[in-house]
């Protein structure tokens, strides 16, 4: 998500830190900025890309030799210049860069503006600059102390550096859940995001670890302590990657990284509104409209692609749980059929870039007949969170690979915790059944740290073993059925194998007549609901010699002793198996696409925003 450089040594910073910029753009942003330090602190901001940020400065005051800089992807406040990267403080003498979310930005904000604190943007971050320059008022620290208290105060994610312009020898950087690394050169330090801004000067790194901050003065060693003030001793590391492996984090694609990177993106969507000691779930973006769904006479979720698929577990969910009637579109019909729209209903759209362009014109209809419009979408300030009523992003950070993976798990985590609270709030679950659901939703990150080390290496052999067939069947029933779909669109969107998903019960009804030995079968077949019923399935394509690959749960024995290869996944609550269902299936297409030497980041003819209908 999003970058940061910052530069302390003998060289001119700002070359060196807009080619870092340029580095790390492959990260996805929307707008960026740089404070540089000469006597003055001159920051400069844009929003748009680099060149904007570049062509701005022309002409003006960039010269010194300590400096940060950004590149922003908007989670509080849409992309414009006031909420771009760097923010000052108050008295404009700190200067701060930050990636990830400060949760409780509220009341600290709330508590500042009573203390005079005059707030320019809508950020977060800015919030935080504010709150360190409070401390070091209050309470006459030194910079580095004061960044240390004030973080204690702080509950969320943070990567941050901090510059003060009294002091041009110091530059004080911390980080917990978003990545920052330490280049220590000759004479110089370079700070970042990941090391793609910093091989060029030395290969000499430390990663900072969660709750831990460094302190980097000129021409002294590097100081290293946990922000509850104990010593470490830095453990530095060698560069040995080239910068294409780097820009993806180590992986060959950025779809690799993006799958890998599930357990974290889901627990972004859920960071401060799955409150576990309270057993609550608060989505503060659509508070307002909680009432208004929580008395819809009817659901209708409309999305395109995989978005659409995410909409379909969207259905389960909200039905099972809130017992409201559900009901899914494809927005490019949705739009040009006359559906019956009325002021009760409430519409969902769902969609990764916001920017969908059938979404967006479907959302517009449903608006001019009065109904209620909510949206979940992963890019802020994009077009579709403009256009509605009110709604709530998703936070995966930018997806680059072009088949969506983690956009997904995430749109699904939204629409669990969506249904979840709408039921508690109605009365139509229980307590503690409500207690139950959340505790299994705040594990899945890390049952999917699970699947993703446990069906790495058996996706990889299924993949060589059936990276030639022309066609693939997927099934599953109840809550797989949507899984099964998004299964067969990954495989089709990047590897060209024609592939369909089907409710494993409407096998028998058409496509049964496909299957023969040359026919391989992906079943989702979990301990759950309709397993007897699904073990049948499977014994039905076995009769007729087709290839079973079965998703089953751990322990499993049944499908084990009729399929041909087997996939286990953790056992979990039934309408939260999609969530971990998906990953071995996001790896299958995967490595089937790179056997075939496909372009797995840009599948042909597809585009990553279908900004045309
Ligand atoms: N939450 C911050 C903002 O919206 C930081 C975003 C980022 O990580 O770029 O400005």
């Amino acid at each position: 998500m999003c970058g940061i450089v910052a530069y302390l040594g003998d060289k001119q910073a700002y070359p060196i830190l807009i080619k870092g910029l340029h580095r790390l753009e492959y990260r996805g942003y929307d707008s960026s900025g740089i404070a540089i330090i000469n006597g003055n602190l001159n920051l400069y901001k844009r929003k748009g890309k680099v060149e904007e940020l570049e062509k701005f400065v022309k002409g003006k005051d960039v010269s010194g030799t300590i400096g940060i800089a950004h590149t922003r992807w908007a989670t509080h406040g849409e992309p414009n210049d006031e909420n771009a990267h760097p923010h000052f403080s108050q008295n404009k003498e700190l200067s701060i860069i930050h990636n990830g979310i400060i949760e409780n930005y509220n009341s600290l904000k709330e508590e500042l503006i009573t203390r005079g604190h005059v707030f320019n943007s809508d950020t977060d971050t800015e919030v935080l600059i504010h709150l360190i320059e409070d401390v070091q008022e209050n309470e006459n620290l030194d910079l580095a102390e004061s960044v240390r208290v004030a973080l204690n105060q702080v509950v969320g994610a943070y990567a941050i550096v901090v510059i003060s312009k009294n002091d041009n020898n110091t530059l004080i950087a911390a980080k917990k859940g978003s990545p920052l690394v330490i280049g220590s050169g000759d004479g110089e330090f370079l700070i970042a995001s990941d090391a793609t801004p910093i091989v060029e000067y030395t290969r000499k790194v430390v990663y900072l670890e969660d709750e831990e901050m460094a302190i980097l003065e000129r021409g002294k060693e590097i100081v290293l302590k946990s922000i509850s003030n104990i010593k470490h001793t830095p453990y530095f590391q060698e560069l040995t990657m080239n910068l294409d492996v780097l820009e993806k984090g180590g992986y060959e694609h950025f779809m690799l990284k993006e799958i890998f990177e599930q357990p974290h993106s889901i627990r972004e969507s859920m960071r401060g509104r799955l409150r576990l000691g309270q057993g609550i779930i608060s989505l503060g973006g659509i508070t307002e409209y909680k009432q208004k769904l929580m008395n819809a006479k009817r659901i209708i979720m409309i999305a395109c692609g995989t978005s659409w698929h995410a909409g379909l577990v969207g259905e389960y969910l909200f039905e099972e749980l809130t017992r409201i009637p559900v009901e899914v579109e494809y927005a490019s019909e949705f739009r040009y059929r006359k559906p019956v729209i009325n002021e009760d209903d409430v519409v969902i759209a769902i969609s990764q870039s916001g920017e969908t362009a059938d979404t967006l014109a479907a959302i517009k209809m449903a608006k001019e007949k009065g109904a209620t419009i909510l949206g979940i979408c992963n890019v802020v300030g994009s077009s579709i969170p403009r256009e509605t009523h009110a709604g709530s992003y998703t936070h995966a950070g930018p997806e680059i690979g072009v088949a969506s993976t983690k956009a997904f798990t995430s749109q699904v985590t939204l629409l669990t915790m969506m249904a979840l609270m709408i039921a508690h709030d109605k009365g139509t679950i229980t307590n503690s059944r409500h207690q139950q659901i959340i505790n299994a939703l705040n594990d899945i990150p890390e049952q999917i740290e699970d699947v993703l080390k446990t069906t790495d290496a058996i996706t990889k052999d299924i993949a060589a073993k059936f990276k030639d067939s022309r066609n693939f069947l997927y099934l599953g029933r109840g809550y797989n059925f949507p899984v099964a779909l998004e299964g067969a669109l990954k495989l089709k969107e990047i590897s060209y194998i024609h592939a369909e998903g089907y409710p494993a019960a409407e096998m028998k009804h058409g496509p049964i007549a496909l299957i023969d030995e040359e026919m391989p079968v992906v079943v989702i077949a979990p301990k759950k609901g309709n397993y007897d019923k699904v073990v049948s399935n499977i014994q039905e394509v076995k009769a007729r010699k087709g290839k079973i690959i079965a998703l089953v749960s751990k322990g499993d024995t049944e499908v084990r002793a009729v399929a041909d290869y087997v996939i286990e996944i953790p056992d979990v609550e039934e309408m939260l198996v999609p969530l971990v269902a998906t990953i071995p299936l996001q790896l299958l297409s995967y490595y089937i696409a790179v056997m075939r030497n496909c372009n797995v980041d840009q599948p042909r003819n597809l585009a990553k925003s279908v900004t045309v209908e």
